[in-house]
């Protein structure tokens, strides 16, 4: 009889089948992910230069140009989550020793500023209390003083339910000699944007929200401005014009050979990494659907079920976190915890008779607030309508905590 090599057992669980719940997820994201794009994730696999897959990516490419409205050629999909392209975004524009300018009134900006600090960059924060947003002279008044290279802003607050009016923001940037940087990982879809019209230099997204694709593909596009005025000029051309003095410190991340692999820079596609081809798949259907239902539509969408949402956390008792009606993010919408409850019974309340997911805060708004999403297939009156009825069961249900 042989002894086994083996120190480690099969695990148990292993062995078992796969169990996924349904459940309604009214968080933050990610969101449900409608049959149709299901199924483009489970499709069988092609190599990752075929022909069938650069198509693909060409039409992922031509969707965030529709989604950003921009039609910047350095535009693609980041293998990865809204946090790498939050990465890959900062660490191609800046360098060690640059300035940035972080504004900072959720955990978005905190997030981009400890990324930016670990690059090496002079970080400037740049503070609002949560549930605000910044006017444009506290954005002047920054630019004027530190003189960053890079002004970072969240458009869509997803920790404190919030949306940053970008008028004029491009242009202010560009009068300082400073690179606009936003996220719209939250609000991408959900309410409007317009890249070349805002003259935003880079801007960037997630699959999960809107898009109700997987998470694990991270839309992102450079403007003309934010490509020659980094390394991005260098990897384009090959030429010896470095302006920047050293190599964006990732190769996954460096936008040099991305702009290669997705066909942006006009030479031979060569292989740089093997790109999540199931996810490339449900990411092109999310765009797929969203190009076909038309951005206004869906910025309706949004707004009309956020509206009927707001109300009906009013008609509850409950009250909106974010004052200014057209400050609240039509995606992600946040109500106080109600004095006396726990938020955590409540979340759990939700999930454990109703099947629903809605989240409590994070990042400052931790213990404050409950956040409750609408995103993409989910943004429906009826989930507005199961959400709070949900709710008003918990409401009645939930121990007064005695905290
Ligand atoms: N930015 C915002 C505004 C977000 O809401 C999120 C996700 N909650 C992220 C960035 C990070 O995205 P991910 O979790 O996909 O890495």
């Amino acid at each position: 009889m042989t002894t086994s090599l083996l120190r480690v057992p099969p695990p148990q669980g292993l062995l078992r089948p796969l169990a996924v719940p349904e459940r309604l997820l009214l968080g933050p994201g990610p969101s449900n992910v409608p049959p149709r794009i299901l199924a483009a994730g489970g499709q069988q696999l092609l190599g990752h230069m075929h022909p069938e897959v650069l198509q693909v990516m060409d039409e992922i490419k031509a969707g965030i140009q529709y989604a950003f409205q921009t039609q910047n050629q350095l535009t693609l999909a980041i293998s990865g989550t809204g946090h790498c392209a939050m990465e890959a975004a900062l660490l191609n524009l800046l360098e060690h020793g640059d300035t940035a300018l972080v504004a900072i009134s959720g955990i978005w900006g905190q997030r981009a500023a400890d990324i930016a600090r670990r690059l090496g960059s002079n970080v400037h924060e740049l503070l609002k209390p949560p549930g605000e947003y910044f006017a444009p002279w506290d954005i002047e008044e920054g630019l004027v003083q530190h003189k960053p290279s890079v002004l970072f802003i969240t458009h869509g607050e997803s920790s404190t339910g919030v949306l940053q009016p970008l008028e004029g923001l491009g242009e202010l940037c560009h009068r300082h000699g400073c690179l606009l940087l936003v996220d719209a990982v939250a609000s991408l879809g959900g309410a409007p944007i317009f890249m070349d019209q805002q003259e935003i230099d880079v801007l960037y997204s997630g699959s999960q929200k809107v898009l109700n694709a997987p998470p694990g593909s991270a839309p992102i596009s450079f403007s003309e401005r934010a490509r020659s005025s980094s390394s991005l000029e260098l990897c384009f051309t090959r030429e010896k014009m470095l302006r920047r003095k050293t190599k964006p410190p990732s190769f996954y991340l460096d936008m040099g050979w991305l702009a290669n692999y997705w066909g942006c820079d006009g030479e031979p596609r060569r292989y740089h990494h093997t790109a999540p081809i199931n996810s490339f798949f449900s990411l092109r259907e999310g765009l797929a659907m969203l190009v076909e239902l038309g951005l206004e539509s869906s910025w309706e969408r949004h707004q009309a079920n956020c509206a009927q949402l707001c109300q009906g956390l009013h008609d509850l008792g409950l009250e909106l976190f974010v004052k200014e009606e057209k400050a609240r993010l039509p995606t992600i919408t946040t109500v106080r915890v109600p004095e006396g409850y726990d938020w955590k019974e409540i979340t759990a309340f939700l999930m454990d008779n109703h099947a629903i997911e809605i989240a409590g805060g994070l990042g400052p708004s931790v213990g404050k607030v409950l956040r409750i999403g609408l995103m993409g297939c989910n943004s429906t009156s009826g989930n507005v309508d199961c959400v709070l009825r949900a709710l008003r069961d918990a409401l009645g249900c939930c121990h007064r905590s005695r905290l």
